[in-house]
C-alpha cells in the first residue's frame, strides 16, 4: 500500500508558514500584493479565481481581482496588464488561463514583467528553467518536486517519466526533474509503447487530462505516482490515475482531489512571496 502525499495536509503546513512570512514582511514595510485577470465569464475560471482569493486572504496578502470583459481588444487587455506592471502595490501577475479565441496566449503572457510573472509561464520564466538559471517557476511543476522531496522521494540517477508535454505542466516538471539527476523521459499522445515506458518509472508523472488513464499495469511496484490530472466525471473530480487499483502497487501516490491541485495554490502564494521580497530589494 502506497504512502498518500497528502496535497491537503502539505498546503495547510505551507499557508501556516506563509501567513506567518507575511506577517514579518509587513513589519518590514512589505505588503504582498496579488492581482489576477480574468477575462471573460467561464465558470470554471470563476471558481479558479476565487480559490486564489481566498488563499491570498488566509495568509494576509493583498488580492485585487480584475475582471475585464470577454470582447476586449488584444491592446486593451496589455494596457491593463502595463498598468499592473507598474503598479508598486502589485508584486504578482496572473492572467487567469485559457483566454477567449481571438486573444494572442502568447503575446498576452508576454507582456508580463518577467518579474511579476507568478505563474512562470513568460517566455524569460520559461528559458531560465530550461538552461538551470534562477527564475518563477510555474506552479505545478513547483509543487510537484515539492512534494516528491518533502516525501524523501530518491531523485538522483532514478527514471521518470512525464506523460504530457504541455508547457504549463509536462514540459517544466520534465526540466525540474532533470534538475535533480533524475533519466527524463517525456511521454505524449504520438509514442509508442507508452506501458512499457511507464513501467520503467521509478517516478511517473501523469498530465494527461483524461480519467483513470493510468491503470496498474503500467506501474513499476514501489514507484512514486504523482497524478496532476483533473477531471469532472459524473459530476466528481478524478485524476488522470486509477487511484485505487494503482494505491496498492505504488510506493507512493498523490490522491485527487487533496493532491497536486491543491499545492498549486500554495506554490502560486510562494511565488508571489518571493517576488515581493526580490522586488523590495
Ligand atoms: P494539455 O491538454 O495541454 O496536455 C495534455 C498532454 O497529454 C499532451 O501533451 C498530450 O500529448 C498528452 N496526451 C494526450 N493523450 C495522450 C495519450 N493517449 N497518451 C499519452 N499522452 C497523451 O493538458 P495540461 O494543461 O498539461 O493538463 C493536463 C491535466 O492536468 C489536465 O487534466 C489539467 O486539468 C490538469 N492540470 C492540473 C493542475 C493542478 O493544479 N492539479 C494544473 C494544470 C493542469
Amino acid at each position: 500500500m502506497a504512502e498518500i502525499l497528502s496535497g491537503k495536509l502539505m498546503s495547510e503546513e505551507l499557508t501556516r508558514d506563509q501567513a506567518r512570512r507575511v506577517a514579518e514582511m509587513k513589519e518590514q514595510g512589505i505588503h504582498p500584493g496579488l492581482a489576477v485577470v480574468l477575462v471573460g465569464e467561464d465558470p470554471a475560471s470563476q471558481i479558479y479565481v476565487r480559490n486564489k482569493g481566498i488563499a491570498c486572504e488566509t495568509i494576509g496578502l493583498y488580492s485585487r481581482t480584475v475582471k475585464l470583459d470577454k470582447d476586449i481588444p488584444q491592446a486593451e487587455l496589455i494596457k491593463a496588464i502595463q498598468a499592473l506592471n507598474e503598479d508598486p502595490l502589485i508584486h504578482g501577475i496572473l492572467v487567469q488561463l485559457p483566454l477567449p479565441k481571438h486573444l494572442d496566449e502568447e503575446v498576452v503572457l508576454a507582456s508580463i514583467l518577467p518579474e511579476k510573472d507568478v505563474d512562470g509561464f513568460h517566455i524569460d520564466n520559461a528559458g531560465r528553467l530550461f538552461t538551470g538559471q534562477e527564475g518563477v517557476v510555474a506552479c505545478t511543476p513547483k509543487g510537484i518536486m515539492y512534494m516528491l522531496k518533502q516525501a524523501g522521494v530518491p531523485l538522483a540517477g532514478k527514471e521518470a517519466v512525464v506523460i504530457g508535454r504541455s508547457n504549463i505542466v509536462g514540459k517544466p516538471v520534465a526540466m525540474l526533474l532533470l534538475g535533480e539527476h533524475c533519466t527524463v523521459t517525456i511521454c505524449h499522445s504520438r509514442t509508442q509503447n507508452l506501458k512499457d515506458h511507464c513501467r520503467r518509472a521509478d517516478i511517473l508523472v501523469a498530465a494527461i487530462g483524461k480519467p483513470h488513464f493510468v491503470t496498474a499495469d503500467m506501474v513499476k511496484p514501489g514507484a512514486a505516482v504523482v497524478d496532476v490530472g483533473i477531471n469532472r466525471v459524473d459530476g466528481k473530480v478524478v485524476g488522470d490515475v486509477d487511484y485505487e487499483a494503482v494505491k496498492d502497487i505504488a510506493g507512493y501516490i498523490t490522491p485527487v482531489p487533496g493532491g497536486v491541485g491543491k499545492m498549486t495554490i500554495s506554490m502560486l502564494m510562494e511565488n508571489t512571496l518571493e517576488a515581493a521580497c526580490r522586488q523590495a530589494r
